[in-house]
């Protein structure tokens, strides 16, 4: 199996596009699983109030569980609420409940909201080194993602091959650079996951095509193929990694995690 090396340093990756269903919960957690299964410790951060990651990672998230909405709006610490995903010892998510959808609310009243998550995560990597941190957002641009875009150094894009992929890309970018004009000068579009790829069709070929003319730098290689067994997987609480490591799906998230892995020790190397 392919070995990979970690710098040591956490990098920090929010999964967002304001358009729901293009596959970004599916896309963080077997892009997390793959990592784990490559060495590296990964936290995955449930930021959407349909609590989709924290099921696909087989972490309980019922009312009352302990949850980012405590850490959020009354300040618990992240460590008291993140639990190990069953699947690998090296896979953590910090999971969403049900009261995360007043949340988006609830933090317009609070101190320095747009910072929470950031100052929060700082916090426990204090004492819990991550490699990764990947931050599954909500579908919209409202203050749960304007905090994982505060909280991330790189924004991962997953865009569904399909006619209206690049319609929305602009305000989502526009959204990027206003947050870095605003809260974080650092944060930067890393990386574009093309999922649901069907090549039998010319319509993917083309989405294919147009986004990487845009985006040569951000584009994985690999595009994640549509693919049941990638649908099936959250209804048995697990990512495509462990429900059918050797289906094409999972075969592809593999392959995006070691070029994810890569790209950060080539960057180094620079
Ligand atoms: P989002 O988080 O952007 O709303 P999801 O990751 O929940 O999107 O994906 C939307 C739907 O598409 C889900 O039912 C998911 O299981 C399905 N899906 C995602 N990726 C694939 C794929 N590669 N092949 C088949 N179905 C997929
Ligand atoms: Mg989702």
């Amino acid at each position: 199996s392919t070995k990979v090396e970690f710098s040591g340093e956490t990098r920090v990756m929010t999964v967002s596009n304001q358009k729901g269903g293009v596959g970004k919960t599916t896309t963080a957690v077997n892009v997390a699983s793959a990592l784990a299964g490559l060495g590296a410790k990964v936290l995955v951060i449930d930021l959407d109030p349909q609590g989709n990651a924290s099921t696909a990672l087989g972490v309980p998230h019922n009312a009352e569980t302990a949850s980012i909405y405590d850490v959020l709006i009354e300040g618990t610490p992240l460590a008291e609420i993140v639990q190990q995903s069953p699947e690998d010892e090296n896979l953590f998510c910090a999971p969403s409940t049900i009261h995360l959808a007043g949340a988006e609310i609830e933090l317009v009243a609070q101190v320095a909201r747009e910072h929470r998550l950031r100052t929060a995560l700082d916090e426990y990597l204090k004492s819990t080194p991550m490699d990764f941190v990947i931050i599954d957002c909500p579908p919209s641009l409202g203050l749960l993602t304007i905090n994982a875009f505060t909280a991330a150094s790189e924004v991962f894009i997953p865009i569904q091959c399909e006619y209206y992929a690049l319609e929305g890309l602009s305000q989502l970018l526009g959204s990027i650079q206003m947050i870095q004009k605003h809260l974080n000068p650092g944060l930067h579009l890393s990386t574009i996951l093309l999922t649901m790829y069907d090549g039998r069709t010319r319509l993917a070929q083309q989405v294919a095509e147009e986004v990487r003319g845009h985006f040569p730098e951000q584009v994985l290689e690999t595009m994640i193929p549509r693919s049941v067994r990638v649908s099936e997987a959250p209804s048995f609480g697990q990512t495509v990694i462990a429900y059918d490591g050797q289906s094409a799906g999972a075969i592809a998230y593999r392959e995006a995690a070691v070029e994810i892995a890569s790209r950060a020790a080539q960057s180094k190397e620079k």
